[in-house]
């Protein structure tokens, strides 16, 4: 390998050249305490930065074993220095002056959630860091300015990486309550099974975010208390004794009047999937790790669903058994919805009726009466609840603020009341007895077969030279295919879909035949991030930073893609 003192040299001499000169820099470098490799050269100071990787021995690192010793606690480490190598680097960003991009540092942004990332990755048999950043290699208009670069790789780096990603710079005690929050937020995962949960708020949460475009807590907001009936008290490993709210299984209910608190109640239930960071206020909001948010989705493209279970005898008697639309209706949308998620393996139905399709949820008796059941074609999801849950464990938390026939159906009432949550099943069944149920002649409940085998279109399968671009979280756009995944709720983060979009190739190019159903081909996509690491999927021309989305955003991912034939 090259040395540091080499790297210098070759910068020397490649100063006021023209900016391609630059290429010849790729390559490992081995500096004091690190090797910095320069893994992609940007073709000029505007395009894209160029991306380096800092590669840091066990030994060196030094992590204690026991701050990674489950695959959550690594995830959990990765992404504290993660936090503390971006907070580093920041202020020398730009330091570096130049055209264009000229002194760019960057690194991926982390929110509240803690997620696996390509852009820090420690080997959990060695202990061996990579730490993958992108750096605007710095010119004056396009001729190299290679003191600048000399000043970031020789200067500014060796401390940051110094300051950042060795063990004996950092807060011994910091790093090992990264390690205890996660241990007990597993166990809060691990007491749900055992205690027949489906979710956990602990007492003192901040459920309500700053604003509708920031995630960090709200200030001055109303702590989370649970009603006495349904709290639990959980002994954590290291925290100890914890209180909150348990959510037994079954089908439970969140009402209350409007503006009280029951749609953030639930959007905390649906991030619940993943663990927070410290300080965020759900740290331990805890939800079954499969739950799938449901909602109406118009216009989504479905490729063949059977959901006959809901929907039949539509007009021009297109087959509800094997059901295919490129522009879906509110309720057909939501009824795909509901059978995916079962396909992908869910146990917790989360709907919020103001995102919902109202003939999908419910008729009322009226309209029942007007419009025979032997014309109406949606069987509402008010009939299927319980089958769901009885049948197939599938658990639902609804928040229905205005119908009132869920009463019936329901396990549990739980009224949101000025943010502060009160369980009214008793009251609420009391008063329910007095007005009938909904009923409706529903055909018996049948569970739908899942045999669909998908294949990709040209688009996806074409050459090396396949443009990848994913829009913020709303999109996946690869080559002219664009697969809309804005509503798909519990994606948090942007490098998520770039992790859905190098999953879906990596399917369409690898795993999908014709022949293995979609269930094989996404268990195929896991066991490959489980054994060869989610780095595995990066490949040239592809988004280089991802995160590890869950198994339930693979199979919405491509349940709505365009260039799949199931
Ligand atoms: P609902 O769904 O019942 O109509 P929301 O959940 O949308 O109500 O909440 C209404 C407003 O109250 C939101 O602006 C939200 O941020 C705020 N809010 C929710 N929970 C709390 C809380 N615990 N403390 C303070 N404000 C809250
Ligand atoms: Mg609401």
């Amino acid at each position: 390998m090259q040395s540091a003192n080499d790297l210098k040299q070759l910068l020397f001499s490649i100063n006021h050249k023209s900016y391609p000169a630059y290429k010849s820099t790729r390559g490992a470098y081995q500096f004091p305490r690190y090797t910095l490799s320069i893994d992609h050269v940007q073709g000029d100071p505007f395009a894209a930065p160029s991306r380096v990787s800092v590669h840091i021995s066990g030994k060196t690192a030094a992590f204690p074993a026991f701050l990674y010793d489950t695959y959550e606690k690594r995830v959990a480490l990765q992404d504290y220095l993660l936090r503390q190598f971006a907070r580093a680097i920041a202020p020398y960003s730009f330091r570096a002056k130049g055209s264009g991009k000229s002194g760019l540092l960057g690194i991926s942004r982390c929110g509240q959630e803690i997620l696996e990332r390509t852009a820090c990755v420690l080997n959990p048999s060695d202990g061996s860091l990579i730490v993958n950043m992108e750096i605007g290699f710095p010119a004056n208009g396009r001729t190299i300015a290679s003191q600048e670069l000399i000043c970031i790789l020789f200067d500014f780096l060796p401390g940051c990486v110094e300051k950042s990603l060795f063990y004996r710079a950092l807060d011994p005690k910091a790093c090992a309550n990264v390690a205890y929050l996660c241990e007990d937020q597993q166990a809060i995962r691990a007491a749900l099974k055992e205690k027949g949960l489906t979710a956990f708020i602990a007492d003192g949460s901040i459920l309500p975010r700053e604003t509708g475009v920031s995630d960090l807590p709200m200030k001055h907001a109303v702590p989370f208390t649970s009603p006495e009936s349904l709290r639990v008290t959980l002994d954590l490993p290291n925290r100890g004794p914890v209180s909150g709210m348990g959510i037994p299984l079954g089908v439970t209910l969140i009402v209350g009047g409007g503006f009280h608190g029951k749609s953030t109640l639930l959007q905390a239930l649906e991030r619940g999937v993943y663990n927070h960071i410290a300080g965020d206020g759900r740290e331990y909001v805890i939800t079954d790790a499969s739950a799938g948010k449901l909602r109406s989705e118009d216009s989504r493209s479905i490729r063949n669903v059977d959901i006959s279970l809901f929907i039949h005898d539509l007009p021009g008697k297109s087959d509800t058994t094997s059901f295919s639309t490129a522009d879906a209706s509110g309720s057909t949308s939501q009824a795909a919805n509901v059978i995916e998620g079962i396909e992908s393996g869910t146990s917790l139905f989360l709907i919020d009726e103001d995102t919902s399709a109202t003939n999908f949820m419910v008729r009322d008796e009226l309209m029942q009466r007007v419009i025979a059941d032997s014309e109406e074609p949606i069987t509402p999801f008010i009939s299927r609840v319980r089958d769901l849950y009885e049948k197939l464990g599938i658990s639902s938390i609804l928040v229905a603020g205005s119908s009132g026939s869920y009463f019936h159906v329901a396990d549990t009432v739980i009224q949101m009341k000025e943010y502060v949550p009160y369980d009214i099943t008793d009251r609420a069944k009391t008063t329910a007895a007095e007005f009938p149920p909904f009923t409706a002649s529903v055909r018996p409940f049948s569970v739908p077969a899942f045999h669909r085998c998908p294949q990709p279109g040209k688009c996806l399968t074409g050459s090396d030279r396949t443009k990848v671009k994913v829009m913020g979280r709303e999109s996946i756009l690869i080559n002219k295919s664009l697969t809309d995944l804005r509503a798909v709720e519990q994606l948090t983060d942007s490098e998520q879909l770039n992790g859905l979009a190098a999953l879906l190739l990596e399917a369409a190019g690898h795993k999908m035949d014709g022949k293995k159903t979609l269930v094989q081909v996404v268990d195929l996509l896991e066991k490959q991030m489980d054994e060869k690491g989610l780095a595995s999927l990066l490949a040239p021309g592809r988004p280089g930073d991802l995160a590890r989305p869950r198994r339930q955003e693979i199979f919405a991912c491509l349940n709505r893609c365009r260039e799949l034939r199931f």
